[in-house]
């Protein structure tokens, strides 16, 4: 049993329709000769705060004020906040993002930017997320989960829609995999329109919990490890309900990328196809440059997840190779 129907998802396009940039998806001349088949680009970089997550915020934010909601509360810093600010601000409700007094000052100011309401809470992420769930519990704020959740999961599948209508005979689809709400939304959208799609997910061999998850056969903790790919961190939840199963289910193959290879990715980006992408946006261009897919039918389509990157260390990386 899934969480979402494809009427969920056909729905939460309606909803984030006009809110949302449907994006382009556009053919890598370049990786199409490594990959051997047609590899086109799927550019969630072009959504207005920089990465895909947009669509899950304004789909959980737009049912959630349907249902009567009128504040809601995230505990993320990075692209969910954004994502959660932004939709809060376009449906005119109320935001609250939990932040450790650890989140450096630029985050800070990018969420107080986008007019949601900076709450700094303890030393840890988890203090954060202990604040977030007082203000659910005392001042009626809604909770947006990052990706195990419906609403979330529903809003991330349109791309799915997007990439079959665009190319229906897409074969193979790489989806950067972190908690799972990307991966299981685009391959259950993809699925139910071709059950022959070939879904791979894609993420770094330091800290990936989903990948150590599906080889422990339920939800593990792993220990968090910088990498580049900073918005493929962070644990799954030991009371995962949806993403877990549903990859489980749907993915064919995991493929880990060293740092290297998340780095030649991102150079590939800027130079060949002219793109700033943040690393966990990278691994699908990595996992094609490593020729790891050699056995992958094509046209191959690469999800690009966002472009959120520090720019000062994008032009270490693109200095350094
Ligand atoms: C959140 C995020 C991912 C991973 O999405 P999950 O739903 O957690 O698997 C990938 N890329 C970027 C840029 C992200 O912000």
């Amino acid at each position: 049993m899934s969480a979402i129907s494809l009427a969920d998802v056909y729905r939460a396009r309606q909803r984030i329709e006009g809110r949302v940039c449907r994006t382009p998806l556009v053919q890598s001349p370049a990786l199409s000769r490594i990959a051997g088949v047609p590899v086109h680009l799927k550019l969630e970089t072009f959504q207005p705060t920089g990465s895909f997550k947009l669509r899950g915020a304004t789909n959980a934010l737009a049912q959630l004020t349907e249902e009567g909601a009128t504040r809601v509360v995230t505990a993320s810093t990075g692209n969910h906040g954004r994502a959660v600010a932004h939709a809060a601000r376009a449906l005119g409700i109320e935001a609250a993002v939990c932040m450790s007094s650890l989140v450096p000052k630029n985050k800070v100011d990018a969420v107080a930017a986008l007019g949601a309401r900076v709450v700094i809470a303890g030393k840890s992420q988890d203090d954060a997320q202990v604040e977030a769930l007082r203000l659910v519990r005392e001042e009626g704020f809604a909770f947006v989960p990052p990706f195990d959740d419906a609403r979330v999961i529903a809003g991330q599948a349109t791309i799915g829609l997007e990439i079959l209508e665009a190319l229906p005979d897409t074969a193979t689809i790489l989806v950067p995999l972190s908690g799972g709400g990307l991966f299981s939304g685009v391959a259950f959208a993809a699925r139910n329109i071709n059950r022959d799609v070939q879904m791979i997910g894609v993420t770094m061999e330091r800290g990936a919990a989903m990948h150590a998850s599906l080889a422990a056969g339920k939800p593990v903790l792993v220990d968090e490890l910088e990498t580049l790919a900073d918005s493929l961190g962070g644990g799954i939840g030991l009371d995962n309900r949806h993403t877990f199963q549903m990859t489980r289910e749907l993915i064919d193959r995991v493929v880990l990328l060293d740092e290297a290879s998340i780095a030649r990715g991102i150079v590939h980006a800027y130079r060949e196809e002219r793109l700033v992408v943040e690393g966990a946006a990278a691994v699908g261009m990595s996992a094609v440059l490593d020729g790891v897919l050699k056995e992958s039918r094509g046209p191959l389509v690469i999800v690009v997840s966002g472009c959120n990157i520090d720019i000062e260390t994008h032009r270490r990386i693109i200095g350094a190779l």
